[in-house]
């Protein structure tokens, strides 16, 4: 595939699936809405992990088996960390939501271009749409820095422990988190040779 792919054919990449987007070809069109967004926002792969305090994941995106034993599809990646401890935006864009109920708790949506990034079992409150925790407060259509501390690590939400629910939405559709942060790590790599 021509490095600079056209937007429809990553739009493909995209509808086929976690599988194929793990692989080479679907890498190169990653960069791809990245780029788009690099007119108003940091470069993508200046994002930064949204943990601070990490202790290790605890909870793959896809199929895991539920409480109740049946399996039941995690959006998501989880991450633990020790409770009250910071989080910080992935990648600079604005509050599109602050959600607060039972199963992600209270939570955080982010938009970055194309890309939503969700937040869930946060400490605080998420009254009245709005988060509030300690001096911290997010609304809807704040703008929020790449690496801003826009939350604390809490046990909100559906969760035995402490942990953030990370969650990423590109157009509307379910990204595997991980691989978001291994593409990171390989554009890192590849900036970091000579
Ligand atoms: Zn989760």
């Amino acid at each position: 595939m021509p490095s600079g792919c056209s937007r429809p054919v990553f739009q493909r990449i995209v509808a086929v699936g976690a599988a194929l987007f793990a692989s080479g070809i679907a890498a190169s069109g990653f960069a791809q809405p990245m780029g788009q967004a690099r007119r108003v926002q940091n470069p993508w792969h200046l994002g930064v992990f949204p943990v601070t305090v990490f202790s290790g994941y605890t909870s793959s995106f896809g199929g895991r088996t539920g409480p109740w034993g049946a399996i039941e599809p995690h959006y998501g990646l989880d991450i633990a960390a020790p409770l009250g401890s910071p989080i910080r935006n992935w990648w600079g864009g604005t509050v599109k939501e602050v959600i607060h109920d039972g199963r992600c708790g209270v939570g955080l949506v982010i938009q970055s271009g194309p890309y939503e990034h969700i937040y869930c079992h946060l400490l605080g409150s998420g009254a009245d749409g709005i988060y509030r925790s300690g001096g911290l407060q997010l609304q809807p259509g704040q703008r929020v820095r790449t690496g801003q501390l826009i939350a604390r690590v809490g046990m909100s939400g559906r969760t035995t422990g402490p942990h953030l629910h990370w969650g990423m939405r590109y157009g509307g559709q379910w990204l595997d988190p991980a691989l978001i942060l291994r593409a990171m790590a390989r554009s890192r790599g590849a900036a970091a040779r000579p």
